[in-house]
């Protein structure tokens, strides 16, 4: 079954995840006040109308109670972005995904029900700025305000020796939950594990921990 969704604000960042659930075959109603937005939209969504969805009863009309999942884009403009959740909320839609632009924005959308805040342009530039210390740091995502998991490569230090021989929860706190050699994937790797050139480690731990670890065992000198 089609699982229908609602974007609301056409932006870059609306417009793309409108664009992306439409082209997994999704059910999309897009929404914007602009005229020419949804315009733009029209034969890439499955309804594409203009409303300002701080007015409740213009979304009522547009059956948004049905819909499954909605995601509100408006960027600029907290005070819309804030009063378009609070209707969401009260009209008891079951998930609400806000775009933050800032910390404060966050908390508020976290206060008033919004099940998942995010903030694409902080955690983009937080994954580049890992990207960007080390070749060999790959990615980065934020589990908590202070657990990350990371994927790297393994560095100089790292190959030719085992699991064990690096025990990296004991030094390091971090727990490697998979390593990636080649075209497979060891999930649950065992302490005789042997570290070759070019594999990958997925990594979950403290940011501090993470830190120390990325430090001392990553970064090629
Ligand atoms: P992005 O950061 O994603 O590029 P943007 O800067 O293009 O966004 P914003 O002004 O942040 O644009 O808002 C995103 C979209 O939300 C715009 O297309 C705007 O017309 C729309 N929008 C703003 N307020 C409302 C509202 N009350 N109802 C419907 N759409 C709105």
């Amino acid at each position: 079954m089609k699982r229908e969704f609602a974007v609301i604000g056409l932006g870059r960042f609306g417009g793309s995840i409108c664009q992306e659930l439409s082209r997994e075959g999704m059910e999309v109603l897009a929404i914007d006040n602009d005229e020419d937005k949804v315009n733009e939209f029209k034969n890439i969504a499955s309804h594409a109308v203009i409303a300002d969805s701080t007015d409740e009863a213009s979304l009522k009309e547009l059956g948004i109670k049905n819909i499954d999942h909605v995601i509100v884009a408006i960027g600029d403009n907290i005070q819309a972005s804030i009063l378009t959740t609070v209707i969401l909320t009260d009209l008891g839609i079951k998930k609400i995904t806000v775009k933050a632009q800032n910390d404060y924005h966050e908390k508020i959308l976290n206060r008033i029900g919004a099940n998942t805040v995010v903030h694409p342009e902080r955690d983009m530039g937080k994954r580049i700025a890992h990207s960007i210390i080390s070749n060999n740091i790959l990615d980065y995502l934020e589990l908590s305000d202070d657990h990350s998991i990371v994927e790297v490569k393994a560095g100089k230090r790292m190959v030719g020796k085992s699991v064990v021989e690096l025990d990296i929860r004991a030094n390091y706190g971090c727990n490697v939950v998979a390593i990636k050699q080649g075209k497979q994937i060891n999930v649950s790797p065992g302490p005789t594990d042997v570290l070759y050139e070019g594999d990958i480690l997925i990594v979950v731990g403290a940011d501090k921990d993470i830190s120390r670890f990325e430090k001392h065992l990553v970064i090629d000198d």
